[in-house]
């Protein structure tokens, strides 16, 4: 049935109706509303849905296709090993995929960051990398070090320890009762482009001056942070967090499942500061939006004591760890990070944005316009309401899926200058549409 790309009305509504009376989706009720759209293919920057709708994927379906939709190297790559071997257990097997996106990970990621988890989702391998923290400083005979510390405004997953390590008051506070309790840092003030300020860091300090001893780690997401909040901060602050965390014998995750692979210019975001993490996390774009797969890679460091020590097995091992499919997608993915020229595609990304976003400034309803990279914000001061969006989403020919007052665009990393200007047009109309009256409840729409 799913085929033909063209689907009759009476065949659309019978699916769209189990789908809304049977399927859960992402922060949503299980009601379909708002409606959804039923897709049908999806190839470079446009999603096709049954009703023959083009639509330009402004989110690169949640910031992961960043080569666009099936990127015809990496549907390739799955297609041949689907031939030879779709999955084997890890624990006890190796292969080659794993052993080649490994290889090549270890070529593309930060210096020294050389030993890799792999995990079957973001937010498992927040999990890996805490985890890894913690079983680092228990190896060094500090099993009391096992707090965090994360920043106020970030996002690290859905599952519980990423969970709680995700803004506190954020969209998880229902939840409350079944985290693990972190210690949190104001989120950075001090604007990406701003004069750094020495006092933007001080809640950071007062936290770990308190709780020295119970710290394992401090997470956060490198310069940008994503899901709770679309904020942009300034650099110096990793440089600071890099130096304390030296001091005192405490591990740095960067969590860079939305800010790598170029999304925020270079290839990842901690190098507009210039420091290298312990572990960092990675996910989303590593296969070009294809398959979920994720990693935690850790300095040498931390893999040696950890292997050194009384237990040195890493106690992480999910099911599908390492699957083959993902991994040859992964293999794929990277050797289009490799070989093309994103960085030059980016800056043009973000100039265009910068041109288009930059007026829209002085619109009634706008709060705050950002840009970074192949990142465009606009905070509004109310947000639009959920019919507007569908509206504006169907004349416009764009696909946004804005979340509480943000309004953004993360366009696959090919997205042409033309299809930008698209983008930008939609999210005007957005932010000019009359402004929800009250915040709805379940506005959480990462
Ligand atoms: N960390 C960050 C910074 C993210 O943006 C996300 C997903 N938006 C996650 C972790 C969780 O990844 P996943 O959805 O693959 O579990």
């Amino acid at each position: 049935m799913f085929s033909c790309e063209r689907i009759d009305n009476d065949t659309i509504s019978r699916q769209l109706h189990f789908d809304s009376e049977h399927l859960w989706h992402p922060y949503a009720a299980l009601k379909n509303t708002p409606a959804r759209f039923l897709a049908v293919s999806a190839r470079g920057t446009t999603i096709r849905t049954a009703e023959g709708l083009e639509l330009i994927d402004a989110v690169s379906s949640w910031w992961c296709a960043a080569h666009g939709h099936n990127a015809p190297e990496i549907v390739e790559a799955i297609r041949r090993q689907s031939d030879r071997m779709c999955h084997v257990m890890f624990g006890g097997f190796t292969h080659e995929p794993a052993i080649e996106l490994g290889q090549r990970l270890v070529e593309f990621l930060p210096e020294g960051l050389n030993k890799i988890f792999f995990a079957d989702s973001g937010s498992i391998a927040v999990e890996c990398a805490v985890k890894m923290a913690v079983q680092y400083q228990y190896a060094l005979g500090r099993p009391e070090r096992c707090k965090l510390v994360a920043l106020r405004g970030g996002y690290h997953g859905d599952t519980a320890g990423a969970m709680a390590l995700s803004d506190p008051d954020g969209m998880h506070v229902l939840f409350r009762g079944i985290m693990p309790q972190h210690y949190f840092a104001g989120r950075p003030n001090c604007r990406f482009d701003d004069t750094w300020d020495d006092a933007d860091f001080h809640s950071m300090e007062q936290v770990i001056e308190e709780h020295l001893n119970e710290i394992a780690a401090v997470i956060c997401e490198p310069v940008f942070q994503g899901g709770n909040g679309m904020w942009l901060y300034h650099p110096n602050y990793l440089k600071s967090l890099r130096e304390i965390c030296d001091r005192h014998g405490i591990l740095l995750i960067l969590d860079e499942i939305a800010s790598g692979f170029y999304r925020t210019g270079p290839r990842f975001a901690m190098e507009h500061a210039g420091i290298l993490p312990d572990i960092m996390c990675i996910g989303k774009a590593l296969t070009g939006g294809s398959i979920t797969l994720a990693a935690a890679a850790a300095s040498e460091r931390v893999a040696r004591t950890i292997t050194e020590s009384k237990i040195p097995a890493f106690m992480h091992g999910p099911t599908y760890m390492a699957n083959p499919l993902a991994c040859a997608a992964g293999v794929a993915s990277l050797n289009l990070f490799s070989t093309r020229d994103y960085l030059t595609n980016v800056r043009r990304i973000e100039a265009r944005l910068r041109q288009n976003l930059a007026p829209l400034r002085s619109l009634e309803n706008t709060a705050d316009v950002r840009v970074l990279g192949a990142i465009g914000v606009l905070e509004l001061k109310s947000k639009p309401a959920a019919d507007d969006i569908l509206r504006i989403i169907r004349e416009t020919g764009v696909w946004l899926r804005p979340f509480c007052n943000y309004v953004y665009t993360m366009p696959p990393l090919i997205t042409a200058d033309a299809e930008i200007d698209r983008i930008c047009e939609a999210i005007r109309l957005i932010a000019q549409c009359e402004p929800m009256p009250v915040q709805e409840k379940d506005d959480f729409h990462e």
